[in-house]
């Protein structure tokens, strides 16, 4: 089955297509036939594609909104231009795989999209205002391009955080407001820690119930989870995406009292203030230069720029204060395991973080580290009685393969 699988930004939107079935999932012989992204979406956009074998295309056009731009990429896709024989009709597109952030209590594993299922995304809005809006416009436009009989299935960041057991997902706040209006922490970066956890057993021959593991996810956002017994039973992110790790442009963890502290200093509303924190703060507004890593780390070494050095410290400090929380909280774990942009292309941030965990058994390999960039490996020494490992994540994946399970009534891990 070729599967279409869609992540829809507020005026972007990234797909993939891969081929996949039962017996590819059984022998990890998914194919993937091209990736690409819609920018800019409301105005002159720009849609870029790679195929398989690496050849990039890209052109502009006017797209007024989302199912414009679905419909333009799959007739593009379609059409011969791109020499991609798998798909010369819109019929050659088999089901659309979502990525929905926000499931709620409702939703613990992926779901073929009804009219109920659709009901119930609305509903997670209150809890993912940022974000759900977003996805409802991608499951939408891609009713009206493939049309009803299309089988579409939503993959929720949240689900693999149903197993969080109370005491990690309730907030000490009057229980009352728990019962009322859901007020719990969710988590996020589900399908990455599925993936990761998934790809870190089959690399050590172990069975889900041995899978123990501090997963941290680095990228624009960032959070850790605790995985206990292939479960998660403890993450960083909260009802929303902001809590927990130091990232890009949220601040992760503040003192709660910061907020109207700041609303009456500023004279600006909660709301604001919430904006403040999800979009100028982290590594951009410690630095006061930019939400990039990357260039983070180039000031540093080339300028030895004092803000950047103080972003990428409080970044790493903050990592490491959740490693050492969880590894308490589950009574310890086999391994540590980066993955994201910032995990799997800096070994420097890496050997940062993991620095002064000897205590816990941890040692790096520092030349393992350094060639790891963007691929699988173990980064820690042999005699390191806490492992370390690079695991590169592929959330698009999974939600293609959570796709045709679905649709074939298969069961899949949560
Ligand atoms: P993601 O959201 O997973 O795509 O990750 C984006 C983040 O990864 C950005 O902060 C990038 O600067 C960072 N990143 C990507 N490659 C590298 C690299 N080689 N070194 C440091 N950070 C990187």
């Amino acid at each position: 089955m070729n599967i279409l699988v869609l992540n829809s930004g507020s005026s972007s939107l990234k797909f993939q297509i891969i081929a996949t079935d039962m017996e590819r999932i059984r022998g990890n012989a998914d194919e993937r036939l091209l990736r690409g992204e819609v920018q800019k979406i409301g105005g002159e956009a720009s849609v870029t594609v790679q195929k398989s074998d690496g050849l990039k295309e890209k052109v502009t056009a006017s797209l007024k909104d989302v199912p414009a731009a679905l419909d333009f990429v799959i007739r593009w896709i379609a059409s011969n231009n791109l020499g991609l024989k798998q798909i010369s009709s819109v019929a050659d597109i088999h089901a659309v795989g979502h990525r929905v952030v926000h499931g709620g209590e409702h939703f613990t594993e992926s779901a073929i999209i009804t009219n109920e299922v659709l009901k119930e995304i609305e509903r997670c809005v209150e809890l993912a205002p940022l974000h759900n809006p977003n996805s409802i416009k991608g499951i939408l436009a891609a009713r009206e391009v493939f049309g009803p009989k299309t089988p579409q299935v939503a993959v929720f960041d949240t689900a693999f955080h149903h197993a969080l057991p109370e005491q990690s997902y309730l907030y000490a706040i009057p229980y009352d407001l728990y019962l009322r209006y859901r007020i719990r922490r969710y988590g996020f970066h589900g399908t990455s820690y599925r993936y990761v956890a998934h790809r870190y057993r089959l690399l050590r021959n172990l069975t889900r119930p041995q899978t123990n593991i501090v997963a941290l996810h680095l990228g624009n956002g960032c959070s850790a989870a605790a995985i206990r017994g292939g479960y998660s039973f403890d993450t960083s992110m909260g009802m929303t995406p902001l809590e927990g790790l130091v990232m890009g442009t949220r601040s992760g963890d503040v003192d709660p009292a910061i907020l109207s502290f700041i609303a009456a200093k500023e004279g600006l509303s909660l709301d604001e203030v919430e904006t403040l924190l999800n979009n100028q703060s982290g590594l951009l507004g410690i630095s006061g230069l930019t939400n990039d890593m990357r260039v983070l780390q180039g000031e540093l070494t080339e300028h030895d720029n004092p803000r950047a050095r103080l972003a990428i410290e409080i970044f790493c400090h903050r990592a490491r204060k959740y490693i050492g929380a969880f590894l308490a909280v589950m009574g310890g774990a086999d391994a540590i395991v980066f993955t994201g942009g910032i995990g799997e292309n800096s070994s420097a941030i890496r050997a940062r973080i993991c620095e002064g965990f000897e205590w816990a058994g941890l040692s790096l390999d520092d030349d393992k580290n350094k060639n790891a960039v963007g691929h699988e490996a173990v980064i820690s020494r042999e005699d390191s009685r806490l492992a370390a490992y690079v695991i590169p994540t592929d959330e698009e994946l999974l939600i293609a393969r959570d796709t045709v399970r679905c649709i074939l009534g298969e069961p899949h891990p949560t």
